[in-house]
């Protein structure tokens, strides 16, 4: 087993199943991540049959840092993973704080068309500890705060759920990280079932979903998920959440020229959201190596903008990030050739 893997509750599962007090877990947690330690021989207040006890169980293992590339405001990592495969992490150097963009998977099999990262089929789960090590990296190795966390690199979270779930209680835990619940933001692709599921949780980070479309058609084109869950069965997952969590829920919405960016997509959407407790995120779209969509124009999404507003949707567009070293949205591939 792998340290970093841990949550608390897991360790405290692990020493009650070894007789010994579960006290303990909370010692070695933050030993982990307050006292930097790497190995448990550096813990003061555990006996030495423990320390070794602990030795044998788990493992310290790590992800490894391969290239960087950085522009005036990001900064993307390329890891290599302990298999050889490589993932991307993404900085965001935001003036109320660093936020990192965190990876879940290789490759990815969500197969939106307009994204770099399904181009690569997914390979495997990212294990917890390889999320982990993404922002410990950031924070231990090169001593940058992260206030903010967005599962917003390869991969489909809700496709790793388990795993993504230890990640995000990991890094919000008091005893270690202690990122605020709230600045960790899961985005989805769609799977509503998995929503669902997330709503039924008693402590909540922030959700995003990917929308991209008002409309089934258009959506299915877009997104393949969209067969599996329609859009009624979303809206209706993302109401839960927002009812359960007593949160909004973030609908992210790229313009596409041409595609998703008409009066009439603008005028179907607000008709489709009304009722939810939420807030669109207007997205320029990031042109990409492999498909000759375009961005909308600037007038175009202030159209849209202006739409949703009239309508009483709570709107925002977002600043872009990154395009320079292909870091943006959707331009995320981790492939070691073109880094
Ligand atoms: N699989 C999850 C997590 C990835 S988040 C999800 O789909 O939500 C990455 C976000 O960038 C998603 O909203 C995705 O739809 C969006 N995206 C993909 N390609 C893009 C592009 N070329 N330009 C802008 N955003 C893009």
């Amino acid at each position: 087993m792998n340290i970093y893997s841990q949550t608390v509750t897991m360790l405290e599962d692990y020493f009650k199943s070894s007789d010994e007090n579960t006290a303990k877990a909370r010692i070695v947690f933050k030993e982990l991540y307050k006292g930097k330690i790497h190995s448990f021989y550096d813990i003061k207040m555990l006996s030495e049959s423990i320390k070794q006890k602990l030795s044998n169980d788990f493992t310290f293992e790590t992800i490894e840092l391969l290239t960087t590339s950085e522009s005036a405001d990001t900064c993307k990592f390329l890891f290599r993973l302990h298999d050889g495969h490589t993932v991307e992490t993404v900085l965001m150097k935001h003036d109320y704080g660093n936020g990192v963009c965190v990876s879940t998977q290789v490759g990815c099999n969500m197969d939106c068309v307009f994204c770099e990262s399904g181009k690569l089929k997914k390979i495997r789960n990212l294990e917890t500890f390889e999320m982990v090590g993404q922002v410990l990296y950031l924070i231990d190795e090169l001593g940058i705060q992260i206030s903010h966390v967005v599962l917003m690199g390869i991969g489909e979270p809700f496709d790793n759920y388990d795993n993504v779930i230890s990640f995000t209680d990991i890094i919000t835990e008091q005893l270690g990280l202690a990122i605020a619940a709230r600045h960790v933001t899961i985005s989805t692709s769609g799977i509503a079932d998995k929503i669902i599921e997330y709503s039924n949780r008693s402590s909540f980070n922030s959700l995003a979903i990917s929308l991209h479309a008002p409309n089934n058609d258009l959506r299915s084109k877009l997104m393949p998920i969209n067969k599996a869950y329609p859009i009624e069965k979303l809206i209706a997952a993302a109401d839960i959440y927002a009812k359960r969590s007593n949160k909004k829920v973030t609908f992210a919405y790229i313009m596409i020229k041409n595609v998703n960016d008409s009066d009439e997509c603008a005028m179907e959407l607000a008709e489709l959201l009304g009722d939810i407790n939420c807030y669109v995120n207007l997205i320029p779209y990031n042109k990409t190596r492999s498909t000759s969509y375009e961005p909308s124009s600037k007038e175009r999404i202030a159209r849209f903008f202006d739409i949703l507003k009239k309508n009483n949707i709570n709107v925002t567009v977002r600043r872009e990030f990154g395009n320079d070293v292909s870091a943006a949205c959707g331009q995320l591939s981790a492939d070691y050739r073109n880094v």
